[in-house]
C-alpha cells in the first residue's frame, strides 16, 4: 500500500510515452492520424494503468485481512465522466496535461469528449456515485451493484420550448473504464413453479437469463484505496434457438437473446413516481439476485458457516428498489444451503440495512400479489413467510402494519422488517419517516430508524468542478482538506480580511465568465458575469416549484417593464432539468420556462436586466459548470416533500447563498451556515399540512397578492405563448383549483425573500462576506461525513487505512 505523502512517481515525459504506446499498440492508431476519440482513450487508458495497481492492493489486502466488507445495491449510479476525476484522485491531472501538451493535444477538450456515465436519474443515483467515492477515500472495503444500462437516463432537446427524449447511447463508444469479467456470471430466474419434495422447496424456474459482470475501478482520494463498481449485463442463456435458426426462421431464432437484453437495456426514466411493470420488477430482482449469488459466492470461498454472515457482510439497500434482497438472501440460505426459514430471516436481517428516500406517497412502491407471484413465485411464498415471522414475533402488530395488505407487496415495509437499520437521509425527513411514514413501525422496532444526512464529495463537487475557488482554499487553509472537509473552517477567520473576499469573488467571477461562455456556446444567449447568477438545477417536478420560480421571473419582468429607470439588479436565471418522459404537468412546466425566456430575452425594454437561460440535458457534467458559478441557490421545495437534496450542498459549498424553505437538509445547512446568511422563506412542513386543509387556500393566497393576480393575468392571456394564447389554461386553472403544492401560498413571502436578495446583491462586499462563510461552514456536508456515520451506526466496519 502506497503512503499517502509519496506522490504518484511518474514524470511527464514518461507518461507521454505511455500514452504513445497505448495509442499505438492497444488502439493500432497511428498518432499522426489519431482522432480526439483516439487521444481520450490512449490517456484514459494510461490513466487507467495507475488505478489497477492500488485496485489489486485493496483487494489482497481485503482478503488477507479477512475484512467485513460493504455491499451498496443501486439500481442507479449517476457516475458523470470519470476520466478527469480519476486522474485527480492519483494526481496525475497535472501531469497528464503537461505530457499531452508536448503531443499537441489540450486535456480539457479530450476530458470534455468523454460521454456521462448516466446510469440514474438524479439525487438518488448521484448519492451512490458520491458514497462510492468515499468508502474508496476512506478505505472502506466495498462493492458497488447496479445494472450496466445500455442507456442511461435520456438526452433531453427542445422543440419550439417542448422537450424532446432521445436514447442516451453511452456505450457506443468503448468505455475504458470498465472490465468485462466473463468468469463472473449467474444464472437468474424468473417464473415458473414451486414443486416441494421431502419437504423441501425447489424453484423450477421458467425463465432464465445470465447476469454477467462487468467491473469499473472506483478510486479514493491520493490513490490510497480502491473499490469496485460491479454492473449486470444480461445475457441469453442459449444465443440461438438453432432448431429455428435451420428451418429459416432467423427472427425466433434470437428470440432468447432479445428477451435478456431487454433487461439491461433501459434505465427507468422516472425517480418519483411508481409504475408498477413486470419489466421493472424482473431489472429489480435481476439486480438483486445477481448480487446476493456474489456475495455468498465470495463469502463462502473463505468461510463455511453462513451463520456468521453478518461479521463479513454488510449489504445496503438505496431505497426499495433492491428490497428483493431480503427475500432472495433468505431463499439462497434455505433453499440451497437448508437452513431453517426463521434462522435465516434473522440472518439476513443481520446483514441488511434500507436508506428511504421519498415520502411521496406515488413513488412508494407496492407490487400486486398477482404478478409477484407470478414472476417471482418462491419469493412470494418467503415475504408471506417473513410477514407471518413478523406477526408473530409482534402479537400486538396493529392488523394493517402487515407486508403483504390488499392484495399487494408493500415493499417499504418489506425492506423496514427485513433491515437492521432504516436510516433518513435529513434531520427532518427522519423525523417524518417515523411520525407519518412508518409510525407503526417504529413503535415496534425502537431505535431501528436512524438519521444519515446526505453528503457530497468534496474532491468532484470543489477540487475537480472548481479549481479557481481550491486554489484558494489551499492557500488559505493548507493543503489536506479534500479528505478532511472541517478544515473549510479556516477560512472564516479569514472573511474579515479584505484581500480573502477580493480572491473569492475573482475566483467566483472567473467561474461565471466559464460558465457564460459556456451557455452562449449551448444556448446562444449570452450572460454578463457581472450579473446575479440565479441557478436552480434538478429534476422538474412540482414538488420541486420551478413554476415557482418562472412566475416570479415573470413578475420580474413586468417589473422592470413599468419602472424602467428604477435600480432593479440584473439577474440571470438559469434553469435545468429534465421532466420524466410521461409527466404531462412537469412537460408543461418545461414549455413554460422556455416560452419565457423567449419572450423575455428577446425584449429590448429589458436591456440585459433579465436573462433567461434553460440549457437542455442537465446531467453531472452540466453540474460542474453552472454549480460552481451560481450566486443564488434555489431550493424552494413544498416543505415536507425534499428528503434531502444534494444540489442545495454543492451550490452552498460553492459559495452560492441559498433561498429556500425549511424542506430536507436546507434545514440543517442554515443552522450551519447561519440564519443570517440563507435567505429564508415559506410555510413549514406542519403549515403545509394545516393550510390544505382549507379547501380555499389558493383563492385566498391569488386574492392577497397582485403581483400573482398580475402574473397569471399575463398566462391566461397568452403572453408567453402568443401562437396557441390558451396554452397555459391549465397552468393558471391548477394554481386556482388544484394547487397541492401551495405555489401560490407561498408566492409572496418568496417575493420578499427575492427583494432582500437583490438588496444584499447591491452591497457586494456584503455579498462577498455572506458567500465565503458560506463555503466556511459547510464541511459538515462531505460525504465522507456521512460515510463515517453508516460505518460506524449501520455497517458496523473499520477502514482498512
Ligand atoms: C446533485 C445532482 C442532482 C440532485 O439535485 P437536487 O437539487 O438535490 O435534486 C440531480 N442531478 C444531477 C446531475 C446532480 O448532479
Amino acid at each position: 500500500m502506497r503512503d499517502q505523502s509519496e506522490p504518484m512517481q511518474i514524470d511527464a515525459e514518461t507518461f507521454r510515452a505511455e500514452i504513445l504506446r497505448h495509442l499505438t499498440y492497444s488502439l493500432g492508431t497511428d498518432p499522426d492520424h489519431a482522432s480526439t476519440h483516439d487521444w481520450r482513450m490512449a490517456l484514459s487508458l494510461t490513466i487507467r494503468d495507475r488505478v489497477v495497481e492500488p485496485w489489486f492492493a485493496s483487494t489482497r489486502q481485503t482478503w488477507e485481512q479477512d475484512r467485513k466488507r460493504v455491499y451498496y445495491l443501486s439500481m442507479e449510479f449517476l457516475i458523470g465522466r470519470v476520466l478527469e476525476d480519476a486522474a485527480i484522485n492519483l494526481g496525475l491531472r497535472d501531469i497528464a496535461a503537461e505530457a499531452l501538451e508536448g503531443l499537441g493535444q489540450d486535456f480539457a477538450t479530450l476530458a470534455d469528449a468523454e460521454p456521462d456515465a448516466a446510469l440514474g436519474n438524479g439525487g438518488l443515483g448521484r448519492l451512490a456515485a458520491c458514497y462510492l467515492e468515499s468508502m474508496a477515500t476512506l478505505g472502506c472495503p466495498a462493492y458497488g451493484y447496479g445494472i450496466r444500462y445500455e442507456h442511461g437516463l435520456f438526452r433531453q432537446s427542445f422543440d419550439h420550448g417542448r422537450q424532446v427524449e432521445m436514447p442516451e447511447n453511452w456505450l457506443t463508444v468503448q468505455n475504458p473504464w470498465e472490465f468485462d469479467r466473463v468468469e463472473s456470471a449467474y444464472t437468474i430466474g424468473f417464473k415458473g413453479h414451486v414443486e416441494v419434495i421431502d419437504g423441501r422447496s425447489v424453484w423450477h424456474p421458467g425463465e432464465t437469463v445470465i447476469a454477467s459482470a462487468h467491473d469499473m475501478p472506483v478510486v479514493g482520494w491520493q490513490g490510497r484505496w480502491a473499490n469496485t463498481l460491479r454492473l449486470w449485463a444480461a445475457k441469453p442463456t442459449t444465443l440461438l434457438d438453432l432448431d429455428r435458426f435451420n428451418r429459416g426462421d432467423y427472427t425466433a431464432a434470437a428470440e432468447p437473446e432479445t428477451l435478456a437484453r431487454t433487461l439491461s437495456r433501459v434505465l427507468y426514466p422516472d425517480d418519483t413516481t411508481y409504475a408498477g411493470k413486470e419489466l421493472r420488477l424482473k431489472q429489480e430482482f435481476f439486480l438483486t439476485s445477481a448480487a446476493l449469488q456474489d456475495i455468498l459466492r465470495r463469502y463462502l470461498a473463505t468461510h463455511s458457516d453462513l451463520r456468521a454472515l453478518p461479521d463479513k457482510v454488510a449489504i445496503q439497500m438505496n431505497d426499495t428498489h433492491p428490497a428483493l434482497a431480503g427475500p432472495e438472501l433468505v431463499r439462497l440460505l434455505v433453499d440451497d444451503h437448508g437452513i431453517e426459514m426463521g434462522e435465516a430471516i434473522g440472518i439476513a436481517r443481520s446483514c441488511l440495512g434500507y436508506t428511504n428516500h421519498t415520502l411521496l406517497p406515488e413513488a412508494l412502491e407496492r407490487w400486486s400479489t398477482w404478478l409477484m407471484g407470478n414472476v417471482l413465485p418462491r419469493h412470494m411464498q418467503i415475504i408471506e413467510a417473513i410477514d407471518a415471522d413478523h406477526a408473530k414475533a409482534h402479537p400486538d402488530r396493529p392488523a394493517h402494519v402487515g407486508i403483504v395488505a390488499q392484495n399487494e407487496v408493500k415493499m417499504g415495509e418489506l425492506a423496514f422488517v427485513m433491515a437492521d437499520k432504516v436510516n433518513g437521509v435529513s434531520a427532518l425527513h427522519t423525523e417524518l419517516v417515523k411520525k407519518n411514514l412508518f409510525p407503526d413501525l417504529d413503535r415496534l422496532h425502537p431505535g431501528r430508524i436512524v438519521n444519515q444526512t446526505n453528503g457530497v464529495t468534496p474532491r468532484r463537487w470543489i477540487r475537480m468542478a472548481n479549481p479557481a475557488l481550491s486554489r484558494l482554499i489551499t492557500e488559505t487553509v493548507g493543503e489536506g482538506w479534500e479528505s478532511d472537509l472541517d478544515r473549510l473552517a479556516g477560512l472564516e477567520s479569514h472573511v474579515e480580511d479584505a484581500g480573502f473576499r477580493d480572491a473569492f469573488a475573482a475566483a467566483k467571477r472567473a467561474n461565471k465568465e466559464r460558465a457564460a461562455d459556456w451557455l452562449a456556446d449551448r444556448t446562444g444567449v449570452q450572460a454578463d458575469p457581472a450579473a446575479l447568477f440565479d441557478v436552480q438545477v434538478k429534476r422538474i417536478h412540482e414538488y420541486k416549484r420551478q413554476l415557482l420560480n418562472i412566475l416570479q421571473t415573470i413578475a420580474l419582468w413586468k417589473r422592470i417593464r413599468e419602472n424602467p429607470d428604477a435600480d432593479h439588479v440584473p439577474v440571470v436565471k438559469i434553469f435545468g432539468g429534465k421532466s420524466a418522459p410521461g409527466y404531462a404537468v412537469a412537460k408543461e412546466i418545461v414549455n413554460l420556462i422556455n416560452d419565457v425566456a423567449a419572450v423575455v430575452n428577446n425584449d429590448s425594454e429589458v436591456r440585459g436586466l433579465l436573462k433567461v437561460i434553460y440549457p437542455a440535458n442537465y446531467n453531472v457534467s452540466m453540474a460542474e459548470v453552472v454549480i460552481p458559478a451560481a450566486d443564488l441557490s434555489e431550493q424552494i421545495s413544498t416543505a415536507g416533500k425534499e428528503a434531502s437534496g444534494t444540489g442545495n450542498m454543492k451550490l452552498s459549498l460553492n459559495g452560492a447563498l441559498t433561498i429556500g424553505t425549511l424542506d430536507g437538509a436546507n434545514v440543517e445547512i442554515r443552522e450551519r451556515v447561519g440564519a443570517e446568511n440563507f435567505f429564508l422563506f415559506g410555510l413549514t412542513a406542519d403549515q403545509v399540512i394545516q393550510r390544505r386543509k382549507d379547501a380555499l387556500h389558493s383563492r385566498h393566497a391569488i386574492e392577497a397578492s397582485q403581483s400573482l393576480r398580475d402574473v397569471l393575468q399575463m398566462l391566461a392571456e397568452g403572453v408567453f405563448s402568443p401562437d396557441q394564447p390558451d396554452r397555459y389554461h391549465g397552468v393558471v386553472d391548477r394554481i386556482w383549483h388544484h394547487d397541492y403544492f401551495l405555489v401560490a401560498d407561498d408566492f409572496d413571502a418568496y417575493e420578499t425573500a427575492q427583494a432582500q436578495v437583490a438588496d444584499l446583491w447591491r452591497t457586494p462586499d456584503e455579498w462577498v462576506r455572506k458567500a465565503a462563510l458560506n463555503t466556511a461552514r459547510m464541511g459538515f456536508f462531505s460525504s465522507d461525513r456521512a460515510i463515517r456515520g453508516y460505518m460506524n451506526d449501520i455497517w458496523r466496519t473499520e477502514p482498512a487505512i
